[in-house]
Protein backbone atom coordinates (compact mmCIF):
# COMPACT_ATOMS: atom_id res chain seq x y z
CA UNK A 1 0.00 0.00 0.00
CA UNK A 2 1.31 3.97 -0.74
CA UNK A 3 -0.11 5.79 1.59
CA UNK A 4 0.51 9.52 2.32
CA UNK A 5 0.00 11.27 5.53
CA UNK A 6 -0.88 14.89 5.36
CA UNK A 7 -2.02 17.79 7.57
CA UNK A 8 -0.70 21.03 9.07
CA UNK A 9 2.61 20.80 11.24
CA UNK A 10 2.09 19.53 14.63
CA UNK A 11 -1.62 17.74 13.53
CA UNK A 12 0.20 14.59 15.03
CA UNK A 13 1.32 13.03 11.76
CA UNK A 14 4.86 11.62 12.93
CA UNK A 15 2.65 10.67 16.14
CA UNK A 16 0.26 8.26 13.74
CA UNK A 17 3.30 7.05 12.27
CA UNK A 18 5.23 5.69 14.84
CA UNK A 19 2.17 3.32 15.22
CA UNK A 20 1.28 2.43 11.91
CA UNK A 21 5.31 1.61 11.79
CA UNK A 22 4.67 -0.41 15.27
CA UNK A 23 2.24 -2.51 14.12
CA UNK A 24 2.41 -2.96 10.73
CA UNK A 25 6.16 -2.01 9.57
CA UNK A 26 5.18 0.19 6.91
CA UNK A 27 9.07 1.71 5.46
CA UNK A 28 8.11 5.58 6.83
CA UNK A 29 9.39 8.76 4.27
CA UNK A 30 9.76 11.96 6.61
CA UNK A 31 10.57 14.65 4.76
CA UNK A 32 11.09 16.77 7.94
CA UNK A 33 13.47 14.02 9.38
CA UNK A 34 15.57 13.74 6.68
CA UNK A 35 16.36 17.42 6.43
CA UNK A 36 16.58 17.23 9.80
CA UNK A 37 19.57 14.32 9.57
CA UNK A 38 21.25 16.69 7.11
CA UNK A 39 21.62 19.38 8.74
CA UNK A 40 22.86 17.39 11.84
CA UNK A 41 25.14 15.61 9.28
CA UNK A 42 26.28 19.20 8.49
CA UNK A 43 25.81 18.44 4.76
CA UNK A 44 25.45 21.07 1.76
CA UNK A 45 22.10 20.12 1.31
CA UNK A 46 21.22 19.95 5.12
CA UNK A 47 22.67 23.60 5.25
CA UNK A 48 20.64 24.93 2.50
CA UNK A 49 17.22 23.52 3.47
CA UNK A 50 18.17 25.15 7.35
CA UNK A 51 17.89 28.50 6.00
CA UNK A 52 14.24 28.01 5.19
CA UNK A 53 13.06 25.67 8.29
CA UNK A 54 14.42 28.10 10.63
CA UNK A 55 12.21 30.77 9.20
CA UNK A 56 9.41 28.47 8.89
CA UNK A 57 9.41 28.13 5.14
CA UNK A 58 9.29 25.64 2.43
CA UNK A 59 12.90 23.97 1.42
CA UNK A 60 12.54 24.63 -2.50
CA UNK A 61 10.67 21.73 -4.69
CA UNK A 62 14.05 20.94 -6.26
CA UNK A 63 15.92 20.15 -3.31
CA UNK A 64 12.83 18.48 -1.79
CA UNK A 65 11.58 16.26 -4.99
CA UNK A 66 14.89 15.10 -5.33
CA UNK A 67 15.56 14.05 -1.88
CA UNK A 68 12.23 12.04 -1.93
CA UNK A 69 12.86 10.83 -5.21
CA UNK A 70 16.49 9.10 -3.44
CA UNK A 71 14.58 7.68 -0.46
CA UNK A 72 11.55 6.17 -2.78
CA UNK A 73 14.20 3.96 -4.51
CA UNK A 74 15.51 2.23 -1.75
CA UNK A 75 14.47 -1.55 -1.99
CA UNK A 76 12.69 -0.91 0.95
CA UNK A 77 10.10 0.86 0.00
CA UNK A 78 9.62 -1.19 -3.18
CA UNK A 79 6.01 -2.71 -1.69
CA UNK A 80 4.55 -0.21 0.34
CA UNK A 81 5.36 3.08 2.00
CA UNK A 82 4.04 5.87 3.76
CA UNK A 83 4.81 9.74 3.21
CA UNK A 84 4.63 11.95 5.86
CA UNK A 85 4.78 15.93 5.13
CA UNK A 86 5.41 15.12 0.88
CA UNK A 87 3.97 16.44 -0.79
CA UNK A 88 3.39 20.03 0.33
CA UNK A 89 3.24 22.18 -2.82
CA UNK A 90 1.48 21.18 -5.67
CA UNK A 91 4.52 20.71 -8.17
CA UNK A 92 5.62 18.43 -5.43
CA UNK A 93 2.33 16.79 -5.90
CA UNK A 94 2.96 16.19 -9.60
CA UNK A 95 6.69 15.68 -9.29
CA UNK A 96 5.40 12.33 -7.01
CA UNK A 97 3.07 11.19 -9.04
CA UNK A 98 5.70 11.21 -11.77
CA UNK A 99 8.16 9.50 -9.25
CA UNK A 100 5.33 6.76 -8.89
CA UNK A 101 4.53 6.35 -12.52
CA UNK A 102 7.88 5.81 -13.60
CA UNK A 103 8.00 2.91 -10.77
CA UNK A 104 4.88 1.62 -12.40
CA UNK A 105 3.13 2.78 -8.95
CA UNK A 106 -0.02 4.94 -7.80
CA UNK A 107 -1.00 6.41 -4.85
CA UNK A 108 -3.72 4.75 -2.58
CA UNK A 109 -4.97 7.10 -0.20
CA UNK A 110 -4.16 10.45 1.05
CA UNK A 111 -5.19 10.92 4.21
CA UNK A 112 -5.32 14.34 6.26
CA UNK A 113 -5.57 14.77 10.12
CA UNK A 114 -7.55 17.65 10.43
CA UNK A 115 -6.85 19.72 13.42
CA UNK A 116 -8.01 23.55 14.10
CA UNK A 117 -4.89 26.05 14.18
CA UNK A 118 -5.92 27.35 17.64
CA UNK A 119 -4.91 23.48 18.85
CA UNK A 120 -1.54 23.37 16.79
CA UNK A 121 0.39 26.46 18.61
CA UNK A 122 0.36 24.41 21.73
CA UNK A 123 0.97 21.07 20.34
CA UNK A 124 3.70 22.36 18.55
CA UNK A 125 5.40 24.59 21.20
CA UNK A 126 5.20 21.06 23.71
CA UNK A 127 6.54 18.53 21.50
CA UNK A 128 9.82 17.07 22.49
CA UNK A 129 11.42 14.63 20.17
CA UNK A 130 14.23 12.11 22.01
CA UNK A 131 17.38 12.16 20.46
CA UNK A 132 18.22 8.83 20.46
CA UNK A 133 15.43 6.92 19.01
CA UNK A 134 12.97 10.21 17.34
CA UNK A 135 9.98 9.20 19.50
CA UNK A 136 7.78 11.98 20.14
CA UNK A 137 6.07 13.04 23.28
CA UNK A 138 4.46 15.89 24.31
CA UNK A 139 4.93 17.88 27.95
CA UNK A 140 1.44 18.12 28.53
CA UNK A 141 -1.00 15.54 25.82
CA UNK A 142 1.81 12.68 25.96
CA UNK A 143 4.60 13.79 28.80
CA UNK A 144 7.19 11.17 29.56
CA UNK A 145 7.43 8.88 33.00
CA UNK A 146 10.48 11.08 33.54
CA UNK A 147 10.98 14.44 32.57
CA UNK A 148 13.40 15.17 29.76
CA UNK A 149 13.97 11.45 29.50
CA UNK A 150 12.65 8.85 26.77
CA UNK A 151 10.48 6.22 27.80
CA UNK A 152 11.71 3.56 25.36
CA UNK A 153 15.24 4.22 25.57
CA UNK A 154 16.13 6.58 28.00
CA UNK A 155 17.19 9.02 25.53
CA UNK A 156 17.38 12.70 26.16
CA UNK A 157 14.77 14.85 25.07
CA UNK A 158 14.57 17.79 22.96
CA UNK A 159 12.74 20.72 20.96
CA UNK A 160 13.19 21.56 17.47
CA UNK A 161 14.87 24.78 16.68
CA UNK A 162 11.69 25.60 14.77
CA UNK A 163 9.21 24.51 17.27
CA UNK A 164 8.69 28.14 18.70
CA UNK A 165 6.26 30.61 18.59
CA UNK A 166 7.59 33.05 16.07
CA UNK A 167 8.07 30.52 13.86
CA UNK A 168 4.96 28.33 14.09
CA UNK A 169 2.92 30.79 12.81
CA UNK A 170 4.95 30.66 9.59
CA UNK A 171 4.30 27.25 9.10
CA UNK A 172 0.53 27.61 9.48
CA UNK A 173 0.75 29.91 6.80
CA UNK A 174 2.89 27.80 4.00
CA UNK A 175 0.45 25.44 5.29
CA UNK A 176 -2.78 27.63 4.43
CA UNK A 177 -1.25 28.97 1.18
CA UNK A 178 1.14 26.01 -0.04
CA UNK A 179 -0.24 22.69 1.38
CA UNK A 180 -3.97 23.06 1.40
CA UNK A 181 -4.74 23.59 -2.84
CA UNK A 182 -3.64 19.75 -2.26
CA UNK A 183 -6.70 18.43 -0.84
CA UNK A 184 -8.86 19.50 -4.51
CA UNK A 185 -5.89 17.60 -6.21
CA UNK A 186 -6.28 14.16 -4.19
CA UNK A 187 -10.13 14.55 -4.15
CA UNK A 188 -10.41 15.13 -7.79
CA UNK A 189 -8.12 11.32 -8.06
CA UNK A 190 -10.73 10.08 -5.79
CA UNK A 191 -7.83 8.78 -2.93
CA UNK A 192 -8.82 11.79 -0.39
CA UNK A 193 -9.76 10.95 2.92
CA UNK A 194 -9.84 12.72 6.33
CA UNK A 195 -10.02 12.39 9.98
CA UNK A 196 -10.85 13.90 12.91
CA UNK A 197 -6.94 15.39 14.54
CA UNK A 198 -8.85 16.71 17.33
CA UNK A 199 -9.17 13.68 19.36
CA UNK A 200 -7.03 11.97 21.40
CA UNK A 201 -4.06 9.94 19.74
CA UNK A 202 -5.54 6.55 20.74
CA UNK A 203 -9.21 7.51 18.90
CA UNK A 204 -7.46 9.23 15.86
CA UNK A 205 -5.33 6.36 15.77
CA UNK A 206 -8.60 4.08 15.37
CA UNK A 207 -9.98 6.24 12.75
CA UNK A 208 -6.83 6.34 10.95
CA UNK A 209 -6.64 2.21 10.56
CA UNK A 210 -9.93 2.49 9.50
CA UNK A 211 -9.03 4.94 6.92
CA UNK A 212 -6.67 2.77 5.64
CA UNK A 213 -8.51 -0.86 5.62
CA UNK A 214 -6.11 -1.45 8.63
CA UNK A 215 -9.01 -1.72 11.49
P1 LIG B 1 5.84 19.19 10.96
O1 LIG B 1 6.01 17.80 11.53
O2 LIG B 1 5.76 20.22 12.03
O3 LIG B 1 4.75 19.25 9.95
P2 LIG B 1 8.18 18.60 9.36
O4 LIG B 1 9.09 17.90 10.28
O5 LIG B 1 7.40 17.78 8.41
O6 LIG B 1 7.21 19.55 10.20
O7 LIG B 1 8.98 19.70 8.51
C1 LIG B 1 9.88 20.59 9.13
C2 LIG B 1 10.36 21.61 8.09
O8 LIG B 1 11.06 20.93 7.04
C3 LIG B 1 9.26 22.38 7.38
O9 LIG B 1 8.84 23.52 8.13
C4 LIG B 1 9.96 22.78 6.07
O10 LIG B 1 10.85 23.86 6.25
C5 LIG B 1 10.79 21.53 5.78
N1 LIG B 1 10.02 20.58 4.95
C6 LIG B 1 9.57 19.35 5.33
N2 LIG B 1 8.92 18.75 4.32
C7 LIG B 1 8.92 19.63 3.28
C8 LIG B 1 8.39 19.61 1.96
N3 LIG B 1 7.69 18.55 1.48
N4 LIG B 1 8.60 20.70 1.17
C9 LIG B 1 9.31 21.76 1.60
N5 LIG B 1 9.82 21.85 2.85
C10 LIG B 1 9.65 20.79 3.68
P1 LIG C 1 3.27 16.35 13.09
O1 LIG C 1 4.20 15.22 12.73
O2 LIG C 1 2.00 16.34 12.31
O3 LIG C 1 3.93 17.70 13.05
P2 LIG C 1 3.41 15.21 15.81
O4 LIG C 1 2.96 13.81 15.64
O5 LIG C 1 4.86 15.45 16.02
O6 LIG C 1 2.82 16.13 14.62
O7 LIG C 1 2.57 15.83 17.04
C1 LIG C 1 2.80 17.18 17.46
C2 LIG C 1 2.75 17.23 18.99
O8 LIG C 1 1.40 17.02 19.44
C3 LIG C 1 3.57 16.15 19.68
O9 LIG C 1 4.14 16.68 20.85
C4 LIG C 1 2.58 15.03 19.99
O10 LIG C 1 2.93 14.30 21.16
C5 LIG C 1 1.29 15.82 20.21
N1 LIG C 1 0.09 15.14 19.70
C6 LIG C 1 -0.02 14.33 18.61
N2 LIG C 1 -1.28 13.88 18.47
C7 LIG C 1 -2.01 14.43 19.48
C8 LIG C 1 -3.39 14.34 19.88
N3 LIG C 1 -4.27 13.62 19.18
N4 LIG C 1 -3.76 15.04 20.98
C9 LIG C 1 -2.86 15.79 21.68
N5 LIG C 1 -1.56 15.90 21.36
C10 LIG C 1 -1.13 15.23 20.27
ZN1 LIG D 1 14.14 7.22 22.69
Amino acid sequence: MYILLMGPPGAGKGTQAERLIRDFQLPHISTGDMFRAAVKAGTAMGKEAKKYMDAGGLVPDEVTIGVVREGLAKPECSKDFMLDGFPRTLEQAIALDKIMADMGKKLDVVLNISVPDSELVGRVIGRRICKECGATYHTRFNAPKTEGKCDKCGGVLYQRDDDKEATVKNRLEAYHAQTEPLFDYYKKAGIYKEVDGLQDMDKVYGDVKNALGKA
